[in-house]
């Protein structure tokens, strides 16, 4: 990648949800979902960075041979809804990482592109930029992308569970609750 990869979108996301405090409800729960599900993705050992200095049509990116999730700061808005729809589609970029492959069976392609056509003409037009070689992850993506926040991470918690089985730390014995002492 041909530029730098800058600090931890969770001090970003940090700093979100605080700014959100003052918004009301709606955004802090975007936001909330946000740092929620980038945590699950790290978990899953994915790392999840923000650049400042990316090409400017660029809005986020995954690099398959770094395990890295990239969400460009310079080109995205301060808004969760935004920052959200290009979290969930680089996440299904990390599912197909994490699956070995598609994600889809092959006779659910069509269907999924009808429902990416009816929910966003332009989302649909997207893909006819892409090769033909990678048309089918990104139809994927774009898929995932219009899906409510839990529906993204119970896909992503199937996809990639053997990741976040891996990356579970065991709860060491002898530190749960003692009976309170009887005065
Ligand atoms: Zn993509």
């Amino acid at each position: 990648m041909g530029f730098r990869l800058g600090r931890s979108v969770a001090v970003v996301l940090a700093m979100a949800s605080f700014a959100s405090l003052a918004s009301g409800p709606v955004r802090a729960e975007s936001w909330d979902s946000i740092g929620r599900y980038a945590s699950l993705i790290r978990r899953a050992g994915t790392e999840t960075m923000v650049a400042k200095d990316c090409p400017p049509s660029l809005l986020g990116a995954f690099h398959s041979q770094r395990n890295a999730l990239l969400l460009c700061s310079n080109n995205l808005e301060n808004d969760p809804k935004q920052i959200w729809v290009v979290l969930a589609h680089e996440s299904a970029h990390v599912m197909q990482h994490c699956h070995g492959g598609a994600l889809l069976a092959d006779h659910q392609v069509d269907q999924a592109l009808e429902a990416i056509e009816a929910r966003s003409r332009t989302t649909f037009q997207e893909l006819r930029l892409y090769h033909q070689s990678q048309q089918r992850e990104e139809i994927e993506a774009r898929l995932v992308q219009g899906l409510p926040p839990q529906e993204v991470e119970a896909l992503f918690r199937s996809f990639c569970a053997d990741r976040l089985l891996r990356g579970s730390v065991p709860v060491p014995p002898g530190v749960s609750h003692e009976p309170p002492e009887t005065p």
